[in-house]
């Protein structure tokens, strides 16, 4: 089959297996060319195969030497359909992994239901014994509860009033205004159900009544803060008020596991392009003028770089520096006030016409595509390739 980008607005249908797989081995790269980190032994990464999960999986593996479990909600090929990125990028990973001789087994399916998180727990009882660090990179737009059943659906909506803004069709360049209706009451509670604490909670839970947590134990989940600039559909909006479960439930997993010794964080990461941020209004047009400038400061970084530094500075290089709400932050570079003044300068005269010149919107396109394996050198997008795939630990 020759694979080829079709894309939809923020969806892309297809995936390139070489393309996702050099992608993933950059990022291996990246990781190997740093200090390595003492750090954890054994990690589960819930959410492992796409954005910030996969980065934790790569930089706990190739930077502790770490054995990884990874979760994750993928697609293998089926007929005339490529697998999605995520499932090339967990073959890949766990290739290279073994190739290092590093133990990486996967587990496919709902990491919102019972029987994937007694699959998960079985498997750390046969091979591991205990995970020391469990990572909860989730992001997604539905979960079905594991004991009601009732279905919630997350949206991505400003609270007590509309907003307006301008957004970007980062394909076209074209810059419009956007203007979103706020969420009502169900809304918010239904996203609170998806993107909140709550299934974060029920993985500790589970993972320490059946034994498998080891005593000191660390657990981390992912926010994002932002400036005020998308405040009213981020941190003031519906998946807002997720993010604020998210930070009480890691008070509470972190009394705790305190008592064995460990303990819980929320990290507050930058803002970067993956499958989730893109779908966000106004975000992609943020992330292109911040791009430009962390690019011309020589601060920019992706998840990798990212998580590297959240692993090797933050959690495992000495005492944890927390902010006032206990929230470990690696957004530091982004949120710097020269940087954000600089933002707001740029995003008052942004329009279709300068977009280019104020932004780096080239770039943006480009780590898209990039996530789904294309735009990379050396790999031959005319050649006829077998899109059937294998996750070695799925199909043994
Ligand atoms: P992503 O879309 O790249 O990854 C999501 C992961 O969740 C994938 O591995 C996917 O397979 C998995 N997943 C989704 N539904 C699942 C299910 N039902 N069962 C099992 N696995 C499932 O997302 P991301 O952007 O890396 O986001 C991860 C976390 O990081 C989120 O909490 C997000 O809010 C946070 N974060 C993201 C950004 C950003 O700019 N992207 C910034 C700061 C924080």
């Amino acid at each position: 089959m020759i694979i080829q980008p079709k894309f939809r607005g923020f969806v892309c249908t297809t995936a390139h297996p070489e393309g996702c797989a050099t992608h993933v081995r950059e990022q291996i790269e990246y990781v190997k060319g740093q200090p390595s980190i003492q750090g954890p032994k054994n990690v589960l990464v819930i959410g492992a195969s796409t954005g910030y999960g996969l980065a934790s999986r790569i930089s706990a593996a190739f930077s502790a030497k770490a054995a990884t479990i990874g979760v994750f909600f993928e697609k293998p090929a089926s007929g005339k359909r490529t697998a999605t990125a995520g499932w090339y990028n967990s073959a890949a990973f766990e290739q290279e992994a073994h190739r290092e001789g590093l133990y990486a087994k996967s587990i496919n399916g709902d990491a919102f239901s019972n029987e994937l998180k007694q699959q998960t727990i079985d498997l750390i009882k046969k091979d591991l014994g205990q995970v020391d660090l469990v990572i909860y990179s989730l992001a997604s737009p539905k979960r079905k509860h594991p004991v009601t059943g009732e279905l919630f659906s997350s949206v991505l909506k400003p609270i007590g009033r509309p907003y307006a803004s301008k957004t970007v069709d980062f394909h076209t360049g074209v810059v419009s205004e956007v203007s979103i209706e706020p969420a009502n009451d169900e809304e918010i509670r239904q996203t609170v159900a998806v993107m909140g604490g709550e299934d974060w909670e029920m993985w500790v839970q589970a993972l320490s009544e059946a034994g498998v947590l080891a005593d000191g134990a660390t657990t981390l989940a992912y926010s994002y803060l932002g400036p005020t600039l998308t405040w009213p559909i981020y941190r003031d909006g519906s998946i807002g008020r997720a993010k604020i479960d998210l930070d009480e439930t890691a008070h509470r997993l972190d009394r705790r596991l305190k008592e064995r010794g460990g303990r819980a964080y929320v990290s507050v990461n930058k803002a970067v392009v993956t499958q989730s941020s893109s779908a966000i209004p106004v975000v992609p047009l943020y992330i292109s003028i911040l791009f430009k400038l962390m690019k011309e400061q020589g601060t920019h970084e992706g998840c990798t770089e990212q998580i590297y530094r959240l692993l090797s500075e933050r959690l495992y290089g000495g005492e944890a520096t927390v902010d006032e709400n206990g929230r470990l932050r690696i957004d530091d570079l982004e949120m710097k006030p020269e940087i954000q003044e600089e933002v707001t300068r740029l995003w008052e005269k942004i329009g279709t016409d300068n977009i280019k010149e104020l932004s780096d919107l080239t770039s943006y396109r480009e780590e898209f595509f990039r996530l789904f394996g294309f735009e990379f050198d050396g790999v031959d997008y005319k050649a006829d390739i077998d899109p059937d795939v294998k996750i070695p630990s799925i199909n043994e």
